[in-house]
Formats: C-alpha cells, sequence, structure tokens
C-alpha cells in the first residue's frame, strides 16, 4: 500500500525549508510520496496577508516540481472551511482508499495536538511522523497524557535538515523591498516578482 505523508499549511508562500524537509522524510523511506496540502483557511491561524489561495497552489506546485515524489495538493480547496485536518484526513482515506495515509506535523503543533478538532480520533486512526522545529532539539516527543492510550502510531523524525526560513520573514522583506530569493524556488521567485505578490508596488 502507497505511503502518503500529508503536510498541510498556509504555503503563503511556500519555501526552501518546506520542501527540503518533505524530501527527507521521503529520501527516509517514512513514507512513498508527500502530499503538500494548501490550507484555504487555517481555523487556528488569522492571517490578514493571507494570499488567494489559487496563487499559493501555483507557487507550491512551481516549487515541487523538480521532485517527483512531492505533490502539492488542492484536495482541501473543495472541503467545507475551516479545513480540519480530520475531516481532510476522513476525505482523503474515502477519495483514495488503496493508500495509507500519513500526518506530518511540528513538535509545536504535537505539544498542542489537545487544541485540535478530534485530535485524539486523528492519532487513534493516523500514523503520525513528528520533527523537531529547532536543529538542536533530540527530545522524543512529549506524548500528551490524556491520548497516551489511543495513540496509533508515532514517529519522531531525528535531525532532519531544517532551513531557518519562514513565510512571515519572507512577506516581511519583499515587502520592505528586500531580496528574499535565497529562501525560495528560483521559479517561485521569479512568480511572485512577476506577478507583484507581498509588495505594495
Ligand atoms: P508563517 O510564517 O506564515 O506562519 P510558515 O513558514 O511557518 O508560515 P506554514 O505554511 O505555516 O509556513 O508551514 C507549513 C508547515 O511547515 C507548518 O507545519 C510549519 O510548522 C512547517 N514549517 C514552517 N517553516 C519550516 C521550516 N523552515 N522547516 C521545516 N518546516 C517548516
Amino acid at each position: 500500500m502507497k505511503r502518503i505523508g500529508i503536510f498541510g499549511g498556509s504555503f503563503n508562500p511556500i519555501h526552501l525549508g518546506h520542501t527540503t524537509l518533505a524530501a527527507y522524510i521521503c529520501e527516509q523511506g517514512m513514507v512513498d510520496e508527500v502530499w503538500l496540502m494548501v490550507s484555504p483557511q487555517n481555523p487556528l491561524k488569522q492571517d490578514r496577508t493571507l494570499l488567494d489561495e489559487r496563487e499559493r497552489l501555483a507557487m507550491s506546485r512551481l516549487a515541487v516540481a523538480p521532485y517527483h515524489t512531492l505533490k502539492a495538493s488542492d484536495f482541501e480547496f473543495t472541503l467545507p472551511r475551516p479545513s480540519y485536518t480530520y475531516h481532510t484526513l476522513k476525505a482523503l482515506r474515502k477519495a483514495y482508499p488503496d493508500y495509507e495515509f500519513h500526518l506530518i506535523i511540528g513538535e509545536d503543533n504535537w505539544n498542542c495536538f489537545d487544541r485540535w478538532y478530534r485530535g485524539e480520533d486523528i492519532i487513534r486512526e493516523t500514523p503520525i511522523i513528528v520533527y523537531p522545529r529547532k536543529s538542536e532539539s533530540t527530545e522524543e516527543p512529549v506524548l500528551n497524557e490524556q491520548f497516551s492510550t489511543s495513540v496509533f502510531q508515532l514517529s519522531f523524525l531525528e535531525h532532519p535538515p531544517l532551513l531557518p526560513y519562514s513565510s512571515t520573514e519572507i512577506r516581511s522583506l519583499i515587502a520592505q523591498g528586500n531580496d528574499a530569493s535565497h529562501m525560495l524556488h528560483p521559479n517561485v521567485a521569479r512568480y511572485i516578482e512577476e506577478n507583484h505578490l507581498y509588495s505594495d508596488k
């Protein structure tokens, strides 16, 4: 059965930190493919600078083009909003019954998993891959006590390549007229420039 890692985010815009990590997870053999799930609206994040989802998807497709193991997905665009991960996983399993879906999340998200909509059901049904957000972090993920009996399969990614990039920083650099291309796939940098994204000009 093909194993698909689901890596969700706003990807506003997608940067080399995202693609490097996703490609590494495939190289480690933890899953066969990673689908970068472009989120139309994150229930935990209110962001006024959130770019149109079609544009974020277009950039994500450019960024994953060099990797045969990575795909940028618009699957959540057709689902009811807000796009809760529980609903997304359920819909994915229905749409692709021959695939096994794994959820990839940062340890920051894992640590607040009790705030996730139906978090306990997610971990009962879905293998979870947790990765550290800081390169010096080597701690195994702490399992929230209330969930400890129901976890199905939990893997911790040790020493992944973590690039210290963030979409917020990229948006802010561009808005100030500075260059952020070192953090972006060259085609994404060109797309942003040609479409005057994240800048007032
Ligand atoms: P923002 O700065 O707008 O909050 P972001 O750079 O954190 O964005 P998201 O689109 O929120 O990007 O990220 C999607 C997923 O990628 C999240 O789970 C986030 O934890 C993770 N992520 C963000 N930056 C990195 C990075 N540099 N390396 C690895 N993972 C990252």
